[in-house]
Order: structure tokens, then C-alpha cells, then sequence
């Protein structure tokens, strides 16, 4: 897998504002937030995408399924609700090849999304 930009953030390369960081994954708030909440939950071992998992990933997934509302009640919007998007491939909206979890919360979401 090719390095990306989530690799360095990781490794503390550059810097993230993290607001939660444990064994197997790491969170914090993205760049260009398309919410007044945006977080993205990643795994901390380079995972391409969606495609790229398997069975075995299943204690993963389970582990960042339950960190994602956990983020949620820390940042305030688990009443209000939240959504939660895996973008995957080109025509998936997929930009950083490194899996990752958005947490989009703090305004009424539409549906669908474009
Ligand atoms: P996606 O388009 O689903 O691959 O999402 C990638 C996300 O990573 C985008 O929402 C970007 O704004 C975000 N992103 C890219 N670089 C950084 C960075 N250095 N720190 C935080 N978020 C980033």
C-alpha cells in the first residue's frame, strides 16, 4: 500500500487535532470539514479500503464501531445525531487511500448525498 497522508499523521509526522487515539485506531478532526463536527476514525494499520478487508478484520471493525459513539457522546452530538460515511474508490468519493471513517454531525444532514 502507498504511503498517504494518514500514515504520517499516525507516525506524528504532521500534525492532527486528535481526539482519540488507542492500540488499534486513531481520530481526528478533518482538514476541510464539510460539518461544525467532522471527525474521521482510521485504523491504525494501513488498510487501503473497504476492498481490502476480511474476516479477519472483524475485531477491528467491531473496535472502531463502538469508538465512533463514544466520539459521538464526547463531542456532544449523540442526542442531535450524526452520520457516519465510508467513502470507497474513485466513484465512491474515495481521496486518501488509507480506510477511514467520517463522523458528520452538529447540522441536518441531507439525503441523499451527491
Ligand atoms: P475521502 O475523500 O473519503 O478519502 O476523505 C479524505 C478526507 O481526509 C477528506 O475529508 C480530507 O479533508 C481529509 N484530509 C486530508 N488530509 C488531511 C489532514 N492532513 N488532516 C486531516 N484531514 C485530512
Amino acid at each position: 500500500m502507498a504511503e498517504t497522508v494518514f500514515s504520517k499523521i499516525i507516525r506524528g509526522e504532521i500534525p492532527a487535532k486528535i481526539v482519540h487515539d488507542d492500540e488499534q485506531c486513531l481520530a481526528f478532526h478533518d482538514i476541510s470539514a464539510q460539518a461544525p463536527v467532522h471527525v474521521l476514525v482510521i485504523p491504525k494499520r494501513p488498510i487501503e479500503s473497504l476492498e481490502q478487508l476480511s474476516a479477519s478484520d472483524a475485531g477491528l471493525l467491531g473496535h472502531i464501531w463502538t469508538v465512533i459513539p463514544q466520539l459521538a457522546r464526547q463531542l456532544g452530538v449523540s442526542e442531535s445525531g450524526y452520520r457516519v460515511v465510508v467513502n470507497c474508490g474513485r466513484d465512491g468519493g474515495q481521496s486518501v487511500d488509507h480506510l477511514h471513517f467520517h463522523l458528520l454531525a452538529g447540522r441536518p444532514l441531507k439525503w441523499p448525498p451527491g
